[in-house]
């Protein structure tokens, strides 16, 4: 087993590939990513936070829309909007995983910010039967539903509130190596439509989709961004951590994306038994990458199981029942091949997940959504 000698994506990775220098490719495209999509100039950030306010329209109360999970990113781009004197509305998606702690924290750090809420809550029968056709579907990523929704749910709120800034926290700093074939674009609503067809799930009247019409519509007419806004600063994950705590009451959860419950089992159990996907490798590399901790320190990190035993099991419990699965049910669902997102109706050609022309179209919309000034 071949690891970078750089980051730490090994081949593990289907069709990683090094260079001379033992360099893997994901590391080398993060670093010309950076060049391109990391503005840390102070004009940078500057001219961004200029052009949201001033696209307020007078009298109105907001000038962005941010989605807030809990998680250190989108906490931590809150502040980095009210700090610099940005008017945002909260969004946060209840799909029926978070924990406790997750919602605690947004409270906690939304009054203080003095920032309000809107909590969109998803149909539960109507989402629970989207997540186990996702679940039987034998595809490597669970988690397109809710990425899905929180998406959509950003552009409908933007588009509820006449704002035309959507600021997220995404960023390069975290989440920029992320092997193609662990993920597959969450904004393919046809991929979703036909796995639910295939595996029964109902989405009439429960749960709104949102097509590629609408997305387009949102970007293209009404002209509604996009951004990163952690890209616009120097992001250090474990100081932002650190300001929450202290200044916000902030608690950890112990993991990137376990605010909720279905990640963290997902992540921490399903996706390296199933499917032999560690992603910590892969939140370790982009810290490595950014100069945010050292190769060893990350290696050791790596060194102890995603997930511990008795957590496991605690999870698997509350999983099975809250989704109506029986053991027999899961234990076939994990012994079941896995597929590819090509078994399956897709509209890959739009979002970049084919070959020939792949991916024109979606490099437009990501270019227009973020062009952010
Ligand atoms: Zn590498």
């Amino acid at each position: 087993m071949q690891t970078c000698t750089r980051c730490l994506m090994d081949e593990t990775v289907p069709n990683i590939v090094f260079d001379d220098n033992g360099y893997c490719n994901l590391c080398n495209e993060y670093l010309i990513r950076a060049q391109n999509e990391i503005w840390t100039h102070p004009d940078e950030l500057g001219s961004l936070i200029d052009s949201v306010k001033k696209s307020r329209i007078s009298k109105q109360d907001y000038d962005c829309v941010m989605g807030v999970s809990g998680g250190v990113d989108s906490c931590y781009a809150l502040v980095v909007a009210v700090q610099n004197g940005l008017r945002p509305v909260a969004v946060h998606l209840d799909n029926g995983w978070n924990s406790n702690i997750a919602v605690r924290d947004i409270k906690n750090l939304l009054d203080r910010l003095k920032v309000p809420l809107v909590t969109e809550v998803l149909d539960w029968q109507g989402f629970r039967d989207l997540q186990v056709a996702f679940v039987k579907s034998g595809i490597p990523n669970w988690e397109i539903p809710t990425d899905h929704m929180i998406t959509a749910t950003l552009y409908r709120m933007a588009k509820r509130f006449s704002v035309k800034y959507i600021l997220t926290g995404g960023n390069m700093t975290s989440e920029a190596i992320m092997p193609k074939s662990w993920m597959y674009d969450s904004r393919d609503a046809t991929l979703i439509r036909s796995i639910c067809a295939e595996h029964g799930a109902l989405l009439r009247g429960r749960i709104n989709i949102m097509s590629f019409l609408e997305l387009a519509h949102a970007v293209f007419i009404k002209k509604i961004k996009y951004l990163p806004l952690l890209n616009y600063v120097h992001y250090d994950k474990e100081a932002a951590k650190q300001l929450l705590i202290d200044k916000f009451g902030w608690q950890d959860y112990g993991g990137k994306h376990y605010e909720s419950i279905f990640t963290r089992f997902f992540q921490g159990y399903v996706l390296p038994l199933k499917y032999n996907i560690d992603k910590r490798k892969a939140y370790v590399s982009c810290a490595i990458m950014a100069d945010q901790i050292s190769r060893e320190q990350a290696m050791k990190i790596l060194d102890g199981p995603p997930m511990c035993e008795s957590q496991i099991r605690i999870d698997r419990l509350y999983l099975l029942k809250k989704l109506r699965l029986s053991d027999k049910e899961f234990e076939d669902i994990m012994d079941a091949p896995n597929k590819s997102y090509f078994d399956y109706r897709n509209e890959g050609f739009i979002w970049g997940y084919r070959s020939g022309k792949s991916g024109v179209v979606m490099e437009k919309i990501r270019r227009f959504a973020t062009k952010g000034v």
